[in-house]
């Protein structure tokens, strides 16, 4: 039977696709606002990036040009999470994974209870039907000492309920966030971290081995060898991918030959997602359409696709 967001895949109806629930797994979320909200509440109007960008360096400075100078400070950050939880609502997102850095604590005079009864009350106030993850977040340019002393208060709360690490891939080994790791692991935090956006197939198998991740965030060049989307199948590792994000930072060439069909048909669980939604001018619901225009996927193979988002124990392909 077809269900109601495959017909509408078809038809290529958005507002029926908005109104579906979706999951958004992979959200940053002072980039993950609504542009039309953002310039309400902030009065910065936020044009969505519209050249493919070369490096992270440049994505960096974006970022600060056109969305730093909105969500300035611990309250502006804030305001960032309140624009980026409306845009979810609008985008039919039911389930969300997003948080603030651990370094933050150093805005808020390391009050992490204040700064999460802040986050608390504000997704009380936005989106209370919305199933909010709260992501721990780690910068993978901070020394190992610091992330430990930053993370150990959010921890101590039991309110967080994933980690992320994130930035340039490159700044440290991986093998460097195996503490931080196993203390998340140790309060039964979902752990997971970008990797194989810039790096390797290899790299992506190494992060899952030694942070002992239960998802990746991009995880897109272990399309490059079978032996790691054999090793992402087998131990049931979701990626968390983002299509138009893999486009826009130079990447993935299209749409038409994301690397997300060869994921799929190995086998890999996947979901489809944001990143950056406030920078791309997209929402998740402008995903999946544009993988079905492009041919990508099947309305059929999307919805399983958007099922593998909406629960932590995703069927197999
Ligand atoms: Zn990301």
């Amino acid at each position: 039977m077809t269900s109601d967001f495959e017909a509408a895949l078809v038809a290529g109806d958005i507002a029926a696709l908005r109104v579906i629930p979706k999951a958004d797994l992979h959200n940053h979320f002072t980039s993950g606002g609504n542009r039309d909200y953002v310039r309400e509440k902030t009065g910065v109007d936020v044009a969505p990036l519209d050249y493919v960008l070369k490096s992270m360096d440049e994505m960096h400075e974006w970022m600060d040009q056109h969305i730093g100078r909105a969500f300035h400070g611990p309250q502006g950050r804030m305001i960032g999470l309140e624009t980026t939880l409306a845009q979810a609502r609008l985008d039919g997102v039911t389930r969300l994974d997003c948080g603030e850095d651990v370094w933050a604590m150093t805005l808020w005079d390391r009050d992490v209870p204040r700064l999460t009864e802040t986050m608390r009350a504000i997704h009380a106030r936005i989106a209370p039907d919305i199933e909010w993850i709260p992501q721990m977040g780690l910068s993978r340019h901070c020394p190992i000492q610091y992330l430990m002393e930053w993370s150990a208060p959010f921890l101590e709360l039991d309110f967080y309920q994933s980690v992320d690490l994130y930035a340039d891939e490159f700044a440290q080994p991986i093998e460097v966030f195996k503490p931080v790791y196993r203390a998340a692991k140790a309060k039964g935090l979902r752990l997971r971290a970008h990797a194989g956006e810039w790096g390797t197939a290899d790299d992506v198998w190494q992060a899952v081995e030694e942070l002992e991740l239960d998802e990746v965030q991009h995880g897109i060049a272990a399309a490059s060898s079978p032996q790691v989307m054999r090793f992402l199948a087998d131990n049931r590792i979701r990626l968390n991918v983002c299509p138009t994000s893999n486009i826009m930072l130079g990447r993935v060439e299209s749409m038409a030959t994301h690397p997300i069909r060869k994921l799929f048909d190995a086998g890999v669980i996947v979901t489809v997602n944001t990143d950056d939604a406030l920078m791309f001018g997209i929402g998740v619901t402008d995903e999946y359409l544009a993988l079905y225009r492009a041919g990508v996927f099947t309305a059929a193979e999307l919805e399983q696709i958007r099922l593998n988002g909406l629960t932590d124990q995703p069927l197999r392909p």
